[in-house]
C-alpha cells in the first residue's frame, strides 16, 4: 500500500489504485459525501450547483470528469468516447480514479457527487476502493415523458442527447442504477425528491433534507439522523 503524492497526483490523471486503497484510509476519516442520483434529466447538474452554494459542498459530476478526460484526447479519453456514444457505462475503475484524482486535488472535504455510482458494480468499487459511503443520497424521481422531454431540449450539443442515445440511457438507468438507490434504500440512506415540480420547489426540499445533516453556509456536519 502506498500513499498519493499530492502534486504528482495534480499533473497526472494517472493515479494508480494501489495508493488509493493505501490512502483511502486517511481520506474516508476526513471525508463526506454525498450522491445525487435520478434519471437523466432529473435536474441533478441543474440542483448541484444550488448545493454547492448554499452548503459549501465540492460538486464533482462523474460525467463532466470523464468529458474532460475525452477532451484530453488521451486513449483513455477515446475509449470513454466510443462508450458514450452507444450509452454505456464505463468501467469503474476508470471513474474512480478520476473521482479520487478530484478529491485529493481539492482543499475541500465534503462533496456532492452527481451521477455516480452508476451502477451496483461502480459502488461496490467505490466503498471497497476509497472506502467511503455516502452521509444520503438524495434521488430525484422524475417520470420518463418528462426525462425525454428535458433532454431533447436541453441543447447543450450533448452527443447523447438524441433519441436513440436517451432510450438506451434510460434502459441503463432502469436496470442498473435503480438497483443502486434500492441498495441504499435498504439502509435507509436514500431521500427521494419529486423532481418533476420547479427548479426552485425541488430545491426547497433538498435544502430541507441537506439542512438536516449540514448547517449553513459552512456546510458544517451536524450529527442528526433525519
Ligand atoms: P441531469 O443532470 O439530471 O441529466 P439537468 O440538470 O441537466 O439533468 O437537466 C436536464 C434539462 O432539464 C436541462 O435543460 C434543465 O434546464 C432542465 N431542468 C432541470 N430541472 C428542471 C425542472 N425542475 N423543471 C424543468 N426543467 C428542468
Amino acid at each position: 500500500m502506498g500513499s498519493i503524492d499530492k502534486d504528482n497526483a495534480a499533473n497526472s490523471r494517472t493515479v494508480n489504485l494501489n495508493a488509493a486503497e493505501g490512502a483511502s484510509d486517511r481520506l474516508s476519516n476526513e471525508v463526506s459525501c454525498i450522491f445525487v442520483l435520478g434519471g437523466p434529466g432529473s435536474g441533478k447538474g441543474t440542483q448541484c450547483p444550488r448545493i454547492v452554494e448554499h452548503f459549501g459542498f465540492t460538486y464533482l459530476c462523474a460525467g463532466d470528469l470523464l468529458q474532460a478526460e475525452i477532451e484530453s484526447g488521451s486513449e483513455n479519453g477515446k475509449m470513454i468516447q466510443q462508450y458514450k456514444k452507444e450509452g454505456k457505462i464505463v468501467s469503474s475503475e476508470v471513474t474512480i480514479k478520476l473521482l479520487w484524482n478530484a478529491m485529493q486535488n481539492s482543499e475541500n472535504r465534503k462533496f456532492v457527487i452527481d451521477g455516480f455510482p452508476r451502477n451496483e458494480e461502480n459502488r461496490a468499487a467505490f466503498e471497497n476502493i476509497i472506502q467511503l459511503e455516502p452521509d444520503f443520497v438524495l434521488f430525484f424521481d422524475c417520470p420518463e415523458e418528462e426525462l425525454i422531454k428535458r433532454l431533447l431540449n436541453r441543447n447543450q450539443g450533448r452527443v447523447d442527447d438524441n433519441i436513440n442515445t436517451i432510450i438506451k440511457r434510460l434502459r441503463v438507468y432502469f436496470d442498473s442504477t435503480l438497483p443502486v438507490i434500492d441498495y441504499y434504500s435498504s439502509r435507509g440512506k436514500v431521500y427521494k425528491i419529486d423532481a418533476n415540480r420547479s427548479v426552485e420547489e425541488v430545491f426547497y426540499e433538498v435544502k430541507n433534507v441537506i439542512s438536516k445533516y449540514y448547517s449553513g453556509k459552512q456546510g458544517e456536519k451536524i450529527f442528526t439522523q433525519i
